[in-house]
């Protein structure tokens, strides 16, 4: 059934600004440990803007405080297929004194609203509000019936947010045939023109410990043994390896984007990235596997030869490339260092390409006539990956139009947080765009 209606007027994003900043001030740090406040406050102000707009929404908790908030959201079509909308409420841990202005106060300083969430991701829940409260108020469906979902835990892997989800309230989601969620929509500057990413796959993820193991002994005697020594033998080999580019589907649509934007000739991926200035230190990753090391553990005296070393490796790995990389990580590492894989989650590429994609690119130009869009593979993790295990595809869509001179994916996670406030509007209206073009 499709009503023949047109759209009434109203403005989708009147409280976007606020939800915002009300989102950023309930501190809603996560450690990984479950130290913090949890998500459990935010979460009830986002189930009451819910419930106060006519939907009803489930607040549900698998551990104390960390709740997550899922509604159904009728369509116009109330036959199509559900589309889900995903956000998380958990944000990572803010040092204070690093900042300019304090982390959760959500102050507004020359048209940026500040504050730890304000791009990772309470913008998203924000936006979505906003346009949740417009629609309803006006009594304007979104084309096809919507899954809110907002989670806690996306920033210690989501095993008490959207993965604890899919293993309890699978019947929650099922019927969603795509997602969107963080991590794509902003704008970034190419050669003077407005490209905006939308992201369509994300990396894998190896969190690996070397050990190292040797003779202890006392240091001033002879140690060809030495536990240290061979574990920074391995360290080396994989910390300063450089990987080469080998771009998938998404970055090579990218890079054939921003090869026409800056009218190169060029076809070497990594001259081309550079063109996305400050982005490119995010995006150059989406076309390799990395290898960072990020942790050191050995010794206790400097005249003692510990008997054991280890060191952890941050290691990201490109779609299909799972398998190799592991095998390369022990070939590297030596026969007498133990790898131990502490943590892994799949990587995942979806085409750019069908009816939602071509929905997120005419909304976008329709809110700006100069928009160039392509899709990227991000070099994170988020929700998505746990989407997946349904077998949901999400695509990356936060849409902000954003300053060319702002280093925006160093925000992610960084001091002094913050977001233009005019581009959370800017979001808001693409968000109600898409809800009727999806
Ligand atoms: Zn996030």
């Amino acid at each position: 059934m499709t009503t023949s209606r047109s759209r009434p007027s109203y403005d989708p994003a009147v409280t976007v600004l606020e939800h915002c900043r009300s989102l950023v001030r309930m501190d809603t740090t996560n450690y990984g440990d479950d130290s913090g406040p949890g998500e459990r406050k935010a979460a009830e102000y986002v189930a009451e803007r819910l419930s106060d707009a006519g939907l009803e929404p489930q607040l549900i908790e698998g551990y104390p405080g960390r709740a997550n908030v899922v509604a159904r959201w009728d369509g116009r079509e109330p036959d199509a297929e559900p589309l889900l909308l995903h956000g998380h409420l958990d944000v990572v841990p803010a040092q204070a004194d690093d900042w300019s202005v304090p982390p959760f106060a959500a102050e507004i300083v020359d048209d940026y609203l500040y504050g730890r969430g304000t791009v990772d991701m309470k913008d998203f829940d924000a936006m979505v509000l906003s346009v949740l409260e417009a629609r309803q108020q006006a009594g304007w469906l979104p084309r096809r019936p919507i899954v809110l979902a907002f989670t806690a835990d996306e920033e210690a892997g989501s095993r008490r947010g959207a993965h604890w989800m899919v293993d309890n309230h699978p019947d929650l989601f099922a019927d969603c045939t795509e997602a969107v969620g963080e991590v794509g929509g902003f704008s970034t500057d190419v050669a003077g023109r407005r490209l905006y990413l939308i992201e369509s796959g994300e990396k894998g993820m190896t969190w690996i410990r070397l050990i190292a193991r040797g003779h202890a002994g006392h240091g001033s005697m002879r140690h060809p043994d030495n536990a240290i020594a061979r574990l920074a033998e391995a360290v080396a080999a994989i910390g300063t390896y450089e990987w080469p580019a080998q771009p998938g589907p998404s970055m090579r649509q990218l890079l054939e984007k921003v090869r026409e934007l800056a009218d190169s000739p060029d076809a070497d991926p990594d001259k081309l990235i550079a063109e996305l200035g400050p982005a490119a230190r995010m995006v150059g990753a989406g076309v390799r596997n990395t290898t960072n090391p990020t942790m050191l553990r050995a010794g206790y005296k400097v005249n003692v030869v510990p008997g054991e070393a280890q060191a952890w490796i941050d290691g990201r790995f490109l779609p299909g490339e799972r398998d190799d990389f592991v095998e390369w990580l022990r070939e590297r590492a030596g026969p007498d260092v133990e790898v131990d894989i502490e943590l892994e989650d799949v990587a995942l590429e979806g085409t750019f390409a069908g009816d939602l994609a071509d929905a997120m690119v005419a909304s976008l130009v329709a809110e700006d006539p100069d928009a160039h869009v392509a899709p990227y593979l991000m070099s994170g993790g988020t929700d998505a990956k746990a989407w997946h295990r349904l077998g949901i595809p999400s695509y990356g869509f936060t849409p902000l139009r954003l300053p060319p001179d702002l280093d925006f994916t160093a925000l992610f996670h960084g001091v002094d947080e913050r977001v233009p406030v005019d581009a959370l509007a800017f979001g808001a209206r693409i968000m109600d765009r898409l809800l009727d073009r999806a």
